[in-house]
């Protein structure tokens, strides 16, 4: 495995203070590798956001980070913690090297300025020296890589569709050449055929361009087709990461197993659509044991009553699992 890009070690997040406060984020530590792409999988409400948000300090209260490390390791330097650097830093860091693009960040395009003028902007911050003529080209090329045609530069927000103003906001993310792309849901307001085309596209751009990326979806059949490694979320913990064939040949968590369950798969055959009964825990009142245990077909004696710790079955290397059948 390549070297780490961002080392995410016991984060804990909390929504508000004191006794009425819930943990959505519980003990997680996860490591995305220099240009690997990292699909972070999980139904509504696990805490898939809020890691992302809660990672990068950008969590909004009642948020709070209670705990934990994020190291960013940038190259030929020591590794800093996100958590701890200052404001000023921070800012930089997130600007420069860690790109994020969120849930309806479509919707963040200054609806007045045209596209040229919003994508030269970044770039004039990122390369101040720069000349306009270059500024333009650089933004053409841009425009280029998430395949939208230069003709778009002199377009308004509004006289694009939905895919091509998310587009023009990864080509927006790109410009500043970050080593992270964090992308939470980014793709779910459009049509599958334009989500298959955008993730391929950000593949594509990662072996050009050579960036990590932490892409967060409810839809695991996406990541299995998109990313290198899957890392599963349930009840605000990871309880399933392993390479991407690997977790859809052989998930070893039956939640995995009920998430592929739940969604067609994209290639290769039919089959029938079971999905998971139930639905996700509430914060407020979290299972004993195993949080998934009321919704387990294959919950046995200790599931209600430890909680299943996360680590590789067997010793063997590169996957984690945190379930019973496999400690
Ligand atoms: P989605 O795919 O719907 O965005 P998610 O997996 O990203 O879901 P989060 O949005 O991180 O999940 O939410 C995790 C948990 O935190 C949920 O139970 C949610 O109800 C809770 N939560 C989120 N925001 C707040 C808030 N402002 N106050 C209290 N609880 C919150
Ligand atoms: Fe199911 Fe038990 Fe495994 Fe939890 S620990 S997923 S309840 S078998």
């Amino acid at each position: 495995m390549s070297d780490p890009v961002l080392e995410i070690k016991n984060l804990d997040v909390d929504y508000g203070v004191g006794p009425g406060s819930v943990r959505a984020v519980r003990d997680v530590s996860l490591t995305l590798h220099r240009g690997e792409v990292l699909g972070l999988a999980g139904e509504s409400g696990s805490g898939k956001s809020t890691l992302a948000y809660g990672m990068l300090r950008l969590i909004a209260p009642p948020g709070v980070v209670r705990g934990g490390q994020v190291l960013y390791h940038a190259p030929g330097a020591a590794p800093v913690d996100l958590l701890t650097l200052s404001n000023a830093r921070l800012r930089a860091v997130r600007w420069k090297e860690i790109a994020v693009v969120f849930q309806g960040a479509m919707n963040s395009l200054n609806p007045v300025h045209t596209v040229a003028q919003q994508l030269t902007d970044v770039i004039a911050a990122h390369e101040p020296t720069s000349t306009r003529a270059s500024r333009l080209d650089r933004a053409r090329e841009l425009l280029d890589l998430v395949g939208i045609n230069a003709e778009r530069l002199d377009s308004h927000p509004h006289q694009l569709s939905g895919g091509m103003r998310q587009r023009v906001m990864i080509a927006m993310a790109l410009a500043l050449e970050p080593r992270v792309v964090v992308m939470d849901e980014p793709t779910t307001a459009l049509d599958v055929v334009m989500q298959r085309q955008i993730l391929a596209t950000l593949v594509r751009l990662r072996e050009r361009v050579g960036f990590s990326v932490l892409f967060i979806t409810h839809d695991l059949s996406l990541l299995v087709e998109f990313s290198d490694r899957i890392a599963v979320m349930y009840g605000g913990r990871i309880v399933e990461s392993a390479p991407a064939g690997q977790l859809y040949r052989d998930s070893l968590h039956p939640y995995s197993a009920g998430l592929l369950d739940s969604f067609p798969a994209l290639r290769g055959p039919r089959r029938e659509l079971s999905g998971i009964p139930g639905s996700p825990p509430d914060l407020a009142a979290m299972p004993t044991g195993c949080a998934f245990h009321p919704r387990c077909p294959r919950a046995f004696e200790p599931c209600a009553d430890r909680v299943p710790v996360l680590a590789a079955p067997g010793g063997a290397g590169g996957r984690d699992v945190a379930c019973w059948l496999h400690s």
